[in-house]
């Protein structure tokens, strides 16, 4: 994966020399199992189906651009992170990663809580009916009707990320005459390894209390010194689209470290500790996640050695994963419009949506996989640009792909891994209308968030 910034943008000079290219896929009509969701296949007829429906009926139905989510897929990855981490530690869905109603109850059937970082997503947790006491309140500027809402709603935890917010959600909470459950987001000095933009805690950001100069053992002295709050204990959040397990034993090495020198002022031993989330996915075949029991073992494994080195009480570990449940459960279903062969440069293909419905390409110079998914074909494979419909040269859905040499306008391509920050992200540059996602399961297809219209937009704009 590209991991460059160009200082000018990701989009200049990237007319990679002849020869640069990975090799074409052996069979281009072959699915990597690794990037599809869990029910897709090829059928006998050779259209893709998920949940046993084919894209092309889905299609039919539900139009395109539209996001085709894999239900059984999300409720599986819930269990198998449940499982993994076991009664005695908390997983966490983050919520904006992707965020309806419909999937905050299946994460509460199956289990999980849920971070949120705004009163919308606040909104939509409780619409939905998660019990406030499992759900997470995060953000770096949280407005004081957020911290009121979500301290009248009861969640179960605000995680506070600045001196001025403990202060704020400690005289909220004691004007309600509540005592609110409370963890002070740190940030340990860890780079994570990935894209700049999607880093979030080297100190250099602006995201929680840096350990290292001392403020987050003065943010623990004040957060104790209010009766309001009930410190629970330490977050820490590495980064995204993370591989490598080092740099979440470093951040646990810090974390407990911190509540040793907490323990050692104070007297207390606090009972949990959050290593966020950030676990990668599979966005090609280049990428090899790890499954969620081998992340749970490593994670429990680092707190416990240093807990046991430091001669603390291993506490309650909580978890985040966002993109590695919702991520790889859904593709995005896109109709080919133009092809466009630029003689001696190199083949556009247009597709109907675009920057709109998939930022990750232009903002984070992201790589996706994309497949012809309404038939099969035996033609050459040609190396293309799939591009959206936005009046904008940086509007990429897939920078370099494979596609068929026969592909024609009307074919469908469908992108994998695109239920994390797609749809969440999603605007209405060119009053484009946000795609539905449609949730598919045993031969069932619900939408669960609609299409918007352009009565949608018009309703906002009041002349
Ligand atoms: C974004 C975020 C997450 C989720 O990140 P993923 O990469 O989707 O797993 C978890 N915790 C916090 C605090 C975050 O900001």
């Amino acid at each position: 994966m590209s991991r460059s910034a160009h200082p000018a943008g990701p989009r200049h000079a990237d007319v990679l020399p002849e020869g640069h290219y990975s090799p074409p896929p052996a069979d281009l009509n072959a699915l990597d199992e690794k990037v599809w969701s869990r029910t897709v296949r090829r059928e006998d007829d050779g259209v893709v189906s998920v949940g046993g429906i084919e894209v092309t009926k889905l299609a039919e139905e539900f139009g395109t651009p539209a996001y085709f989510l894999d239900e059984e897929d999300f409720r599986a990855r819930c269990r198998a992170w449940a499982h993994a981490f076991g009664p005695d530690a908390d997983v966490f869905y983050a919520g904006k990663a992707f965020l309806s109603k419909a999937v905050v109850k299946w994460l509460k059937e199956e289990g999980l809580n849920v971070d949120v970082c705004s009163g919308g997503e606040l909104s939509t947790a409780l619409a939905a009916g998660m019990p406030a006491d499992r759900i997470a309140f995060h953000g770096n500027n949280k407005s004081e009707g957020e911290i009121r809402r979500a301290v009248e709603a009861g969640v179960g935890r605000i995680v506070l990320d600045s001196f001025q917010e403990i202060a704020r959600v400690a005289h909220i909470a004691r004007e309600l005459g509540v005592r609110q459950p409370v963890q002070i987001r740190v940030t340990v000095g860890v780079e994570a390894h990935t894209h700049e933009f999607i880093a979030t805690a080297h100190e250099d950001q602006k995201f929680g209390i840096a350990v290292a100069d001392g403020s987050a053992a003065e943010a623990v002295r004040r957060a104790l010194g209010h009766d309001s709050l009930e410190l629970l204990g330490v977050h820490s959040h590495i980064g995204s689209q993370i591989f490598d397990m080092a740099g979440f034993e470093v951040s646990a090495k810090r974390v407990v470290r911190l509540l040793a020198a907490v323990r050692d002022e104070h007297g207390v031993e606090l009972p949990e500790i959050d290593l966020g989330g950030g676990l990668g996915i599979a966005y090609t075949s280049n990428d090899d996640p790890r499954e969620p029991h081998e992340i749970a073992k490593a994670l429990t494994e680092i707190v416990a050695r240093e807990c046991e080195s430091a001669g603390l009480r291993a506490p309650r570990i909580s978890v985040e994963p966002g993109r590695a449940i919702v991520g790889p459960t859904a593709f995005t279903l896109y109709e080919v419009g133009t092809i466009k062969p630029l003689e001696g440069l190199r083949t556009y293909v247009s597709v109907d949506g675009g920057m709109s419905d998939n930022i990750r390409t232009a903002l984070y110079d992201a790589e996706y996989s994309i497949a012809l998914v309404s038939r099969t074909s035996d033609a050459e494979p040609m190396l293309v640009r799939v591009v959206g419909k936005h009046c904008e040269s940086g509007d990429i859905v897939v920078k370099d792909a494979f596609l068929p040499a026969d592909l024609a306008p009307g074919d469908l391509l469908a992108v994998p891994a695109t239920g994390a920050y797609c749809r969440s992200m999603a605007s209405n540059y060119n009053h484009a209308l946000r795609p539905p996602v449609v949730a598919v399961r045993d031969g069932q297809a619900r939408v669960i968030v609609r299409r918007e219209t352009e009565e949608d937009l018009l309703r906002l704009d009041l002349g």
